[in-house]
């Protein structure tokens, strides 16, 4: 991993107050790395095609383009001393081409291997971390075949694109093969086996290109594919948090990671821990580090791409972290005065849409699975 000096052409080793980073993406992720950037006393540009986008709304200033715009990035990367990501679709080879005006700790390799399924299975698989089995597929005929070694239940997934189930079909019998695209549309996907599991769950690890640090491991509830509601710390045993902690730090090891990385975990009734994807950046489930934990995952992340020493963040609570959707926000906007023990962020978004990730609330408390009954009986979820 070059340091942020050889990257700049021996300008410094660390980035200061005053100094510029730049995310490409503006969403919540961004808005949230921006604050503890600012708190610092960074100052945050953001490339993103929404005009006052949730990161522009509290960052320095915004250049209004799409993610994939060349001159952008460049003219991003020239305004910048340091260029970060909130999401994992941003194209590499854009990001490669402006390494010689502006750091990216973060590399690209990182991305490349987290945006494409095969890439990222075999990375986790050669640093000895079990997912689940899996073979890639690109017609129906490699289907079939991979079906004989792998069985049924089984995910047919697409390798590039996929999010929140998007791009996913489960087959559960030989009757669900009708829904798999034909033959010449068949995208390159892979074949993974349905995996058992008695929960999911997922780790934060966060780097500085030479130290790492975890975050404990926590319980994420979906609904309709997207996350509704963390649970932190999880109910595990020291067996389980300790597989955890010890994958996460050998794929961060792997990646000489600097910044934030997320594993998406299954946790099955035996005790297994096997790893689903990663998500180059801080995640939805560590959202409840920002009251529960002394350095939250977006501070991490800041701190691990400025070539910061890192701290070891502690929790200093358990908590609960749940969703606010576009469905969410009367109900939560109401209720919230009568709730001073929850802590309400609100993204910004102009544009309220059903499933939209507009907000989060989290709670802290004695015990989460107590907490999270007690959010679930204000009904403001039941949608
Ligand atoms: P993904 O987009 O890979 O995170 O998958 C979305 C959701 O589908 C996961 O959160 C799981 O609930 C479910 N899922 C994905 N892959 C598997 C699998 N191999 N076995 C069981 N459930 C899965």
């Amino acid at each position: 991993m070059p340091s942020l000096s050889e990257e700049t052409g021996g300008a410094r080793e660390r980035l200061l107050p005053g100094d510029v980073i730049g995310i490409v993406g503006g969403g919540q992720l961004g808005r949230m790395m921006a604050l503890s950037a600012k708190y610092m006393g960074l100052r945050v540009g953001v490339l993103d095609p929404t005009e006052d986008c949730p990161t522009a709304q509290v960052g320095d200033f915004q250049i209004v383009a799409d993610y994939d715009d060349k001159e952008a990035i460049r003219e991003l990367a020239e305004r910048s001393d340091v260029l970060t990501y909130e999401f994992e679709n941003v194209d590499a080879d854009a990001l490669d081409a402006v390494r010689d005006i502006v750091a990216i700790p973060q590399g690209t390799d990182l991305l490349r291997v987290t945006q494409n399924r095969i890439a990222e299975k075999t990375f986790i698989n050669e640093h000895g971390i079990e997912t689940a089995p899996w073979r890639a597929v690109n017609s129906r005929e490699e289907l079939d075949a991979a079906l004989e070694e792998i069985g049924f239940p089984a995910v047919l997934k697409t390798c590039e694109g996929g999010y929140d189930g998007h791009g996913q079909i489960v087959l559960r019998e030989p009757a669900d093969l009708a829904d798999v695209w034909p033959d010449d549309a068949f995208p390159p996907a892979i074949l993974e086996g349905f995996v058992n599991f008695a929960f999911e769950a997922s780790i934060l690890v966060s780097g500085n290109g030479k130290d790492y640090r975890t975050f404990p491991i926590v319980h994420n509830i979906h609904r309709n594919n997207i996350l509704h509601m963390t649970l932190a710390p999880a109910k595990v045993s020291e067996n389980v948090a300790r597989t955890a902690h010890e994958l996460a730090i050998e794929l961060a090891r792997g990646f000489e990671l600097a910044g934030t990385l997320a594993i998406e975990l299954f946790v099955t009734p035996e005790g297994k821990v096997i790893v689903n994807e990663l998500a180059p950046r801080p995640h939805n489930s560590g959202h409840y580090t920002i009251e529960a934990c002394d350095f939250d995952q977006f501070d991490m992340h800041i701190l691990g791409i400025c070539g910061w020493s890192l701290p070891q963040p502690k929790l200093l609570s358990p908590a609960v972290m749940v969703n606010v959707l576009g469905q969410h926000v009367e109900p939560t906007r109401a209720a919230a005065p009568e709730h001073p023990e929850w802590h309400v962020h609100d993204y910004g978004k102009a544009v309220v849409k059903h499933n939209r990730k507009m907000g989060h609330i989290t709670v802290l408390c004695d015990d989460p699975a107590c907490a999270a009954e007690l959010l679930e009986a204000t009904h403001c979820w039941d949608e």
